[in-house]
């Protein structure tokens, strides 16, 4: 940030006017550079401490020090904003790796569902060529009859 933007900048920050990304970069600024740090302390005290003055406990007035316990809250606001950032940051991508697991225990667990079924279904037809009268139905007795004697050979399952 130049000096320039940096001191058109000075009047909207007092007045709590800035969006908290051009507050970052401006006390970036402020931070680094002597003057522009001295021409914002002129015009807060301009701003509040004319504005001070005209009330009546104006005896223990120290703008200096109100200057630079606001420049610190607003460095500490940015701070807190940054760590609740990167706390953000952090939860998220834990969130991802969570559902990425999630998501790839789940295709895991299906294909292991499709490979079982498909077994058993490849078991299901091996049976039935070994027990081609499974399917009987019960009057007919002559074929009840040949699979009563099939499953002496291949017993069926109770
Ligand atoms: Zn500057």
């Amino acid at each position: 940030m130049e000096c320039r933007e940096a001191q058109s900048l000075i009047v909207p920050f007092i007045k709590n006017e800035l969006p908290m990304e051009q507050v970052e970069q401006f006390l970036k600024h402020i931070a680094n550079c002597k003057d522009c740090k001295e021409e914002l302390e002129i015009y807060y005290i301009l701003m509040f401490g004319l504005q001070q003055l005209d009330e009546e406990n104006a005896t223990d007035l120290n703008l200096h020090g109100q200057f630079e316990a606001r420049l610190a809250k607003s460095y500490s606001d940015i701070r807190k904003r940054k760590n609740r950032k990167k706390q953000m940051y952090v939860f998220v991508g834990m969130l991802i790796v969570f559902l990425t697991v999630l998501a790839i225990n789940a295709r895991e667990r299906n294909m292991q569902k499709r490979a079982a079924e498909r077994d058993a279904e490849k078991l299901f037809e091996d049976y039935k060529l070994y027990r081609p009268f499974e399917n009987l139905e019960q009057g007919d007795t002559d074929k009840n009859k040949v699979l009563q004697e099939t499953t002496h050979f291949y017993p069926l399952k109770e």
